[in-house]
């Protein structure tokens, strides 16, 4: 049953269970309407207001500031990967092209020449558009992959990669002072939390302050460690998320975008300039400025993702009075116990990060307590899930063994499972 169960899966995770309960009473019968969540026009009022409300209660637990918009989108945290290159250099582009305008004397009203605009343009594209990235783990990796795929590689800067500070694989963040950030970048892009290497920013880097306005256009992935600790929205211009995590169900990815990257701030270029420049021109469903015209009902959405997601924010903030800071608290005790437990036994187990960049959402480990590490590892998982500790493997593409310690995973599944840690590791080697 699931209350035998404590599921540590990387994502989609586990879900609250009353959250689901009422979940699965509003998929018949959605407040009495006789008609269920899902089959609800998303047009109607009944969807508005889910989405507002949900929009409402983030913005309430993160102290989302009010020159920030929320929208939902689809895609998958992979969608977003292209989401943010495409529209951040659709926004570079505009700026750029004022830029030249007024460096040109062209004002409101005065005809554009558009043959000496479009050099320069073009110019400026070819010399100046860079996108930078803080390759960390394998999701920034694919998402610079995505970037190097829409645009060529001639505009993206890997201002950073860990492999090159540890023999070729991930478990690092290089020191701040080696990375080669570009000048007026379109964007400088990190993910926050590593899901596969299990790798997480102890905080906002110094290295893009000051942020805002005037500063970097900085752009984060929190996919795996969204609603678990306080961050500094002011310092980014956006912010996705996947919701699987989390958040909610699999369906829905969240974009917090600051108001001035939109419209009437700034327009994004027609589909026609940015083919003569060369540029891609991206799927309308993509658009950051077309979801936040249609404050997310640009095209059909899943209300009931959207629904799921609000009933975990309420849960969260019935819980914790303090909001995030609340849940913050609460991470960092699992963690603890999780790494402590692992910690208490070097001869057992090996942390695979850096102490000072350890994820508290994906604690990423292998099992030495056997010469061979497989047959140690395969009689871990084998112990944990007789114990009820599941979906304990490692991503296929590091192996080991990765406890992910998501908001839904209560004190007591992590103490479960620390405690297991200590006892395999007290088992004849
Ligand atoms: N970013 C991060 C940090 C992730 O963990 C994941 C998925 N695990 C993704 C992006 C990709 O998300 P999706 O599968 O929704 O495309």
């Amino acid at each position: 049953t699931r209350e035998e169960v404590t599921y540590f899966g990387a994502g989609p995770a586990l879900l609250p269970t009353e959250v689901l309960k009422t979940a699965a009473e509003a998929l018949l019968n959605y407040n009495d309407t006789g008609l269920g969540i899902a089959e609800h026009s998303h047009r109607s009022e009944l969807a508005t207001n889910i989405i507002n409300n949900a929009k409402a209660d983030l913005a309430s637990y993160l102290d989302v500031p009010d020159d920030y918009e929320i929208m939902f989108m689809q895609g998958g945290g992979s969608g977003g990967f292209f989401a943010t290159a495409c529209n951040l250099v659709g926004i570079w582009v505009h700026r750029r092209k004022q830029k030249i305008l007024s460096e040109l004397g062209i004002v409101d009203g005065k005809e554009i020449p558009e043959d000496q605009l479009l050099k320069e343009l073009q110019k400026a594209v070819d010399e100046e558009l860079k996108i930078d990235y803080l390759v960390t783990g394998s999701w920034s990796l694919k998402a610079s992959q995505e970037a190097v795929r829409m645009l060529g590689s001639e505009h993206v800067n890997i201002a950073a990669d860990s492999r090159t500070v540890n023999d070729g694989k991930f478990g690092k963040i290089p020191e701040e002072s080696s990375w080669k950030l570009s000048k007026n970048s379109a964007m400088i892009y990190f993910c926050d939390n590593e899901t596969v290497d299990g790798v997480e920013f102890p905080a906002f880097p110094e290295a893009l302050k000051p942020a805002g306005d005037d500063g970097p256009i900085v752009v984060a992935d929190m996919s795996s460690n969204i609603l678990s600790r306080r961050i500094p929205v002011k310092n980014f211009s956006v912010i996705f998320f996947g919701a699987q995590k989390n958040l909610g169900s699999t369906g829905i990815t969240v974009v917090i975008i600051k108001k001035s990257l939109l419209p009437p701030a700034v327009a994004t270029p027609p589909p026609t300039l940015l083919r003569k420049l060369g540029l891609p021109v991206g799927p309308t469903i993509l658009s950051y400025e077309t979801i936040a015209k249609n404050n997310s009902l640009y095209n059909t959405l899943s209300i009931f993702d959207v629904y799921i997601a609000g009933q975990v924010l309420k849960s969260l903030l019935a819980t914790y009075p303090d909001k995030v800071d609340g849940q913050q608290a609460v991470s960092e005790k699992k963690a603890k116990a999780i790494y402590g437990a692992l910690e208490a036994h070097p001869e057992s187990y090996k942390i695979v990060p850096e102490k000072s960049v350890r994820s508290r959402m994906n604690i990423c480990f292998r099992v030495t307590h056997h010469a061979n590490i497989d047959e140690s590892e395969k009689l871990f998982l084998k112990g944990a899930v007789e114990n009820g500790l599941t979906g304990l493997k490692g991503h296929r593409s590091v192996g080991g063994i990765r406890a992910s310690n998501y908001n839904s995973i209560p004190i007591a599944g992590a103490e479960k499972l620390a405690a297991y840690i200590e006892s395999f590791a007290k088992t004849p080697r």
